[in-house]
């Protein structure tokens, strides 16, 4: 039909149709052409239920924000979050959009973390602590993310947790200590005492969330995380911190994975 308008006539209506047809994509959600529309206003926008916390592995932030902007040589990756070392804090990914962060994996239930989960990097090669600026950042935007998108503390984790063996940050120097002490992650409470006859400490590895499909691997991250160690075999003082994290879990009711914040709706 177009093609039977002047030039001049076709400069004034496609502005117009173009103007017409993005209201209507702005304004229309999709729809499934199976069913027949019938709105309803009772609903939000999807939440995330979990927070990952990596390394760049990078020397600079500027290569960092490069490597997440564009089809590296290694695939295209992102994040939601780049914390600098100078505790910058930049958005690279809105909150409602699945960044591509956590690749294969999974914690809990959760099987499809990037979906379900707010990706934060940041800038630290792996073999320096993490600088005091960027911890202090990091920790406002946890506040924030955790209040705003009613994220549950406690599902703070290290992109290693998710991915035992394939994975190894943030790697046995990032702080989960002060973050615990800042209510952020789930941190074993004492008192430590040795856990009853019959106590399987991989089914408590499991319950707090972490896959078991290499069990070395497995416990390398759990030592980098809950020791600041490297080690693949649990030892006496693991049983206590595993029994210790089983009956916290066991007692609060939470799951990993289950994203239950507390006195969020449930319909
Ligand atoms: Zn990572």
């Amino acid at each position: 039909m177009l093609r039977f308008l002047s030039p001049r006539a076709l400069r004034r209506v496609a502005p117009l149709a173009a103007c017409a047809l993005l209201a209507a994509c702005a304004s229309a959600p999709p729809r499934n052409p199976l069913a027949t529309w019938v709105p309803s206003p009772n609903y939000d926008v999807r939440r995330p239920v979990l927070i990952v916390i990596h390394f760049t592995d990078e020397d600079s932030v500027q290569r960092s924000l490069e490597i997440l902007r564009t089809r590296n040589s290694g695939g295209p990756v992102s994040a939601h979050y780049l914390v600098g070392a100078d505790g910058h804090i930049y958005q690279l990914v809105a909150d409602t959009q699945r960044a591509w962060q956590a690749g294969a994996g999974h914690w809990g239930t959760i099987t499809d973390v990037n979906s379900a989960s707010i990706g934060i990097e940041l800038d630290n090669d792996g073999h320096v602590p993490f600088a005091p600026a960027q911890i202090a950042s990091l920790l406002r935007l946890l506040d924030d993310l955790t209040t705003r998108l009613r994220i549950p503390r406690t599902q703070v984790i290290g992109h290693e947790d998710l991915a035992p063996g394939r994975k190894v940050d943030p790697g046995p120097l990032f702080p989960w200590r002060q973050l615990a002490e800042a209510g952020y992650g789930l941190w074993p409470q004492g008192p430590f005492v040795d856990p009853p006859a019959g106590f399987d400490p991989w089914q408590a590895l499991a319950l707090v969330g972490y896959p078991l499909e290499d069990r070395a691997a497995t416990v390398r991250s759990f030592h980098h995380h809950f020791r600041g160690t490297e080690g693949d075999a649990l030892d006496a003082d693991d049983l206590r911190m595993l029994y210790a994290l089983t009956r916290q879990l066991t007692d609060s009711g939470t799951m990993a994975g289950s994203g239950a914040a507390p006195g969020a709706k449930t319909e």
